[in-house]
């Protein structure tokens, strides 16, 4: 395909040690030329090959560079891609790029590289939304489903199921060429009713991955409550300890919040609201209050904490009753004191939930506290490692769609419906597959997907 030659910033904005400004398009190596200084023209270059030289602007040196040359179709976009790493600061990276554009290159709009790798057939566009989680991936775990999906498995896995489903509707035509023999229709509905629960139970089967992929991705919001002085901060800090939390901030909001990502046995919790846990010791005042109310009821997860050398107080069961639909764990702390509660009851209130002890000071339960988590959320599952997940949003939703249609070819079946009318249904299931992986998709909606990327990307 013909495209005008795009540029941008790749690299995070903001001081770093290197910025990468990226070049893709027809003329990426003629325009980096044009203001690249060095023994060599790239023109000439070979192709992935790394040159070392100067940015210059009205003979004045506002950079010294590496340019990677990279020659179609080699490249991550299948065009000729330059990359010129400057390490200055921000100033001169847009100095730099501020040039380019005049020279030639247009500013890439956001995903505009991604998605003229999909648009260039190098990728396909579940791979693309994987090179998106990738840049949010936020555990080790994320990141190996995004490389998974990178990798092409669910497409892989989708285009088979699609491969079933065209098999059986050229089977259906066949079929209906030779209506001759007798028992001709019969064996097509039993042929398709086979195909579909086939196709189905795949469906199905990664449907049941959903869950946990959207957890991988995200992360399972949790929340620490407790009365004061139960052990709260202290169980973060272990967590925390234990498992060198990513903290990352997230600007924008009135009040910048920090969210901490800890990986427990491969769960992922991004714990909520932990500053306020950290500062504030009116938790329990704040319990009966709507908007705390709220923010539990956001948690994926909660963690209630209690003080085993206390007697239960109304505000521990106001925690349980905070908590009750929720999937929560119950840290009963300080064992290494005197057990003042009383178990028993503490075991009904939980009822089907787990119960750890625990003891922060002399770190006992952590292993038992993590092996509960762990087989809350995975029940095993999770060590298979290379298992496709699906984790995308639209990717499930066109998945619960394709079901929807493979349930009504079932039913049209069972209720002997006209071999033509299930073939509709059939037909809509092949495309709603089909559009996870790009194969039947509308221009609106690329857009619409590229757009959500960074620049640069
Ligand atoms: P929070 O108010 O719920 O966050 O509680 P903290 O984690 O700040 O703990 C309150 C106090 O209890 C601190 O002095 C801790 O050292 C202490 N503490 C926490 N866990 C234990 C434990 O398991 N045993 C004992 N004896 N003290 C603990």
């Amino acid at each position: 395909m013909d495209f005008d030659t795009i540029a941008a910033i790749s690299t995070p904005p903001g001081e770093g040690a290197i910025a990468i400004i990226r070049l893709s398009g027809d003329e990426a190596i003629q325009i980096a030329d044009r203001i690249f200084y060095a023994k060599k023209r790239l023109n000439e270059a070979e192709s992935h090959t790394i040159h070392y030289g100067h940015i210059k602007e009205n003979n004045e040196v506002i950079e010294e560079v590496m340019v990677s040359v990279m020659r179609a179709p080699r490249t991550f976009t299948r065009e000729d891609v330059v990359e010129i790493n400057c390490h200055g600061g921000i100033v001169s990276v847009n100095r730099v790029l501020q040039l380019l554009l005049r020279t030639g290159a247009r500013l890439a709009e956001p995903g505009e590289f991604t998605k003229r790798a999909f648009l260039n057939g190098r990728i396909d566009l579940s791979q693309a939304e994987a090179v998106m989680d990738l840049i949010r991936a936020k555990t080790d775990r994320a990141m190996g489903v995004a490389l998974r999906q990178m990798d092409g498995n669910l497409s892989r896995l989708i285009r088979n199921l699609r491969q079933e489903i065209l098999d059986a509707l050229a089977q259906v035509e066949v079929n209906i060429d030779y209506p001759e023999y007798d028992d001709v229709e019969e064996m097509t509905q039993q042929m398709l009713l086979e195909k579909t629960r086939l196709v189905k139970a795949s469906v199905e089967q990664l449907l049941q991955t959903a869950q946990q992929g959207k957890i991988l991705r995200e992360g399972l919001a949790t929340a620490i409550i407790g009365r004061p002085n139960v052990g709260k901060s202290s169980l973060l800090n272990q967590l925390i300890q234990e498992d060198k939390a990513i903290v990352t901030d997230i600007a924008g909001t009135t009040r910048d919040i920090i969210e901490e990502y800890v990986n427990v046995r491969g769960v992922p919790l991004r714990l909520i609201d932990t500053a306020g846990i950290r500062e504030t010791e009116d938790i329990v005042e704040k319990i009966g209050v709507e908007r705390s109310r709220k923010a539990l009821s956001e948690a994926d997860f909660i963690l209630l904490v209690l003080n085993q050398h206390e007697p239960l107080t109304k505000e521990d069961y106001a925690l349980f009753e905070a908590a009750s639909g929720q999937q929560f764990v119950v840290v009963l702390n300080k064992t290494d004191l005197e057990r003042e509660m009383d178990l028993e009851e503490v075991y009904r209130l939980a009822g089907d939930h787990p119960v750890v002890l625990t003891s922060m000071v002399e770190e006992q339960g952590a292993i038992q506290l993590e092996e509960a988590i762990k087989k809350m959320f995975f029940e095993g599952e999770i060590d298979a490692g290379d298992a496709t997940y699906v984790s995308n949003v639209r990717h499930i939703a066109l998945l619960h769609q394709a079901q929807e249609a493979l349930d009504a070819v079932i039913s049209g079946v069972d209720m002997g419906m006209p071999v033509d009318i299930v073939q509709i249904d059939m037909t809509r299931a092949w495309d709603l597959l089909g559009e996870i992986t790009g194969d039947s998709v509308q221009d609106e909606l690329l857009d619409q997907l590229f757009n959500q990327f960074c620049l640069g990307k």
